[in-house]
C-alpha cells in the first residue's frame, strides 16, 4: 500500500507536467524592442502568421535583457526546415547533423532552427559520451531543455514581448549565475565545449559559475582534446573577443581548461614580460570590441604568440642563424608547435607571420623599402603591432607613432613624410634610421638589425 503510494509519487513527480514555465512580461524583463532586429522580428511574425510558434532565442535575449548589444538573432519554432524555407524569399536549408534554415536580408542572416528533442539513449555517442549525431525535432519543452545554460534557454516573443522561461534563467540571468541545465557532469560529457562555454558567459556577464556546475570542470577538463581542434579554435576566438579576454584566460587556467586548448599559455606566462604583453593585447582588444569594432583573428594570436617567437629568435640568432631567416625559423617552430591542439587556420597563419616579419623591416626600412610596405595587404595590421610593442616598451614610441601617421596619411602627406625622414637622416649611413639604439641589455626587446 504504502509502497503504491510511494510509486504514484514518484511518477506524478516525473510524469506529471511541470507547473509550466515562467512568462515575464516586458516589466519583469525589461527588454526594450527597439533593440531587436527588425529582420528577427519579421521572421517571427511571418512564422506566427502561418500559426507556427517562434521566438528569438539564446544569446540574443540573454544580452538583451543585461543591455548588452546582441551578435546576432536567432530564432526558434515548431515549424520544420522544410515548413519554413518556402515562407521567405532568400532562404535556405544548411547543416547536415541538424538542419536549419538561414534567412536572409542582406547583411544579415536570421539562423531559424527547429525545436529539438533531448538526447535520447539511442543517440551516436563517442565511447565519452559526447554526441556525435542528432537530428530529433521535438516540442518548446524539449527545446529549452536540450539548452546549454539556464541564461540561454530563454524565449522571447517580438510581438507580445513575454518571455519564457522555462528554467529560472532570467532570475539567474540578473544574479550572473551560470548554472547549467541538467546534470552538469552528463551535459559536459555530451559536449566538452559547454566547459569553454561556462567559463566565457561568467566572464562575459562579470558573473560565476555556479557551484555544481563548476564542480565537475576541473576533472572533466582533459576531455577538451577530444574536441575537432577546428572547433576549438572557434571557440578560442569567442573567449578571446567577448571583450572580457584576459578575465577568460584567467578563468580557463584556473579549472586547467587551458591545457587542451591553449598549453603554451602557461610558458608564455614564464617568459618575462609575457603576460604583460599579453595582457595589453587583450586589453586592446577588448575595448575594440566594446566599442563596436572588429578584431583580427591574425592579430590576436601574433600578439598571443610573439613572446614565445621572440624568445625562439634571440636563441637561433645566438647559434649564429641571419636575422630574417632566424625570425622565420621561429615562427614556424612557434605556430606548428601550438596547431596540434588548436588548428589556427592557414590564412591566419600567414597572415601572423606577415605581421611578425614586418617588424624588424620598421627598423632598417630606405624610403623605397618604406614604399614597398605601404602597399603590403598585412601592413595596417603590422603598425598597429609595433604600437603593441611600443606600449610594452620595447621600441620607441616616437618611431611607431611616426608609423601610425604614415598609415593614417594620404599620399601627398607621406610623401611629405618620407622625405622630411630622408632630409633628417642624411647625415646617418645611406637608408639607416639616424637614431641609433644604445646596445641593449634587456633581452626581450628586440634585436639589432645588423647593418650589411
Ligand atoms: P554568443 O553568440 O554570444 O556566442 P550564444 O549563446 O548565442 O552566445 P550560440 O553558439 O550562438 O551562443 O548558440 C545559440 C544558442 O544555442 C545558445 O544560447 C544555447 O541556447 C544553444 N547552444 C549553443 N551551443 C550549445 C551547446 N554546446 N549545448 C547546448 N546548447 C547550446
Ligand atoms: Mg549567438
Amino acid at each position: 500500500m504504502l509502497t503504491s503510494t510511494i510509486k504514484k509519487f514518484v511518477n506524478r513527480l516525473f510524469t506529471a507536467p511541470s507547473s509550466g514555465p515562467e512568462r515575464l512580461t516586458r516589466d519583469q524583463h525589461g527588454i526594450d524592442r527597439r533593440s531587436v532586429s527588425r529582420h528577427a522580428i519579421k521572421v517571427c511574425e511571418v512564422l506566427k502568421q502561418k500559426g507556427f510558434d517562434a521566438y528569438i532565442v539564446g544569446g540574443a535575449v540573454r544580452d538583451l535583457i543585461v543591455g548588452l548589444e546582441p551578435k546576432d538573432f536567432d530564432v526558434a519554432t515548431n515549424a520544420t526546415p522544410n515548413q519554413i524555407r518556402p515562407l521567405f524569399r532568400r532562404a535556405r536549408i544548411i547543416g547536415r547533423r541538424f538542419q536549419l534554415v538561414h534567412v536572409v536580408f542582406g547583411q544579415e542572416i536570421i539562423e531559424t532552427s527547429t525545436f529539438r528533442a533531448p538526447a535520447s539513449e539511442d543517440q551516436e555517442t563517442d565511447e565519452n559520451g559526447r554526441i556525435l549525431r542528432d537530428n530529433l525535432f521535438g516540442t518548446h519543452e524539449q527545446d529549452a531543455a536540450r539548452r546549454d545554460f539556464t541564461l540561454n534557454a530563454l524565449y522571447y516573443d517580438p510581438l507580445s514581448e513575454v518571455v519564457t522561461d522555462y528554467h529560472h534563467g532570467v532570475a539567474d540571468l540578473k544574479t550572473r549565475v551560470v548554472r547549467m541545465i541538467g546534470d552538469p557532469e552528463t551535459r559536459y560529457r555530451e559536449d566538452p565545449v559547454r566547459m569553454l562555454r561556462a567559463v566565457r558567459f561568467a566572464a562575459k556577464l562579470n558573473g560565476t559559475i555556479d557551484p555544481a556546475t563548476r564542480e565537475p570542470i576541473e576533472h572533466m577538463a582533459p576531455l577538451i582534446k577530444n574536441v575537432p581542434s577546428s572547433r576549438l579554435f572557434d571557440e578560442m576566438l569567442k573567449l578571446l573577443t567577448c571583450g572580457h579576454a584576459m578575465d577568460c584566460l584567467q578563468r580557463l587556467r584556473a579549472v586547467g581548461l587551458h591545457q587542451g586548448m591553449l598549453p603554451l599559455i602557461d610558458v608564455i606566462f614564464k617568459e618575462e614580460g609575457g603576460r604583460q604583453f599579453v595582457a595589453l593585447a587583450l586589453e586592446r582588444t577588448d575595448s575594440r570590441v566594446r566599442s563596436g569594432k572588429t578584431v583580427s583573428p591574425s592579430f590576436l594570436f601574433a600578439a598571443l604568440f610573439w613572446k614565445l617567437t621572440q624568445k625562439r629568435w634571440h636563441e637561433l640568432i645566438e647559434k649564429g642563424e641571419p636575422n630574417i631567416q632566424a625570425l622565420m625559423q621561429a615562427a614556424d617552430d612557434v605556430i606548428n608547435g601550438q596547431t596540434k591542439t588548436l588548428a589556427i587556420q592557414r590564412r591566419f597563419q600567414a597572415d601572423m607571420r606577415e605581421i611578425w616579419f614586418m617588424q624588424p623591416r620598421f627598423e632598417r626600412a630606405t624610403p623605397k623599402g618604406m614604399w614597398r610596405m605601404l602597399e603590403h595587404p598585412r601592413f595596417r595590421a603590422a603598425v598597429d603591432f609595433l604600437q603593441l610593442r611600443a606600449e610594452a616598451r620595447e621600441v620607441d614610441s616616437v618611431q611607431a607613432q611616426w608609423w601610425m601617421d604614415l598609415a593614417n596619411a594620404d599620399n601627398a602627406t607621406r610623401t611629405e613624410m618620407i622625405e622630411a625622414w630622408q632630409r633628417d637622416n642624411q647625415g646617418a649611413a645611406s637608408g639607416k634610421l639616424r637614431r641609433r639604439r644604445r646596445p641593449r641589455r634587456n633581452p626581450a626587446t628586440t634585436p639589432q638589425t645588423p647593418t650589411p
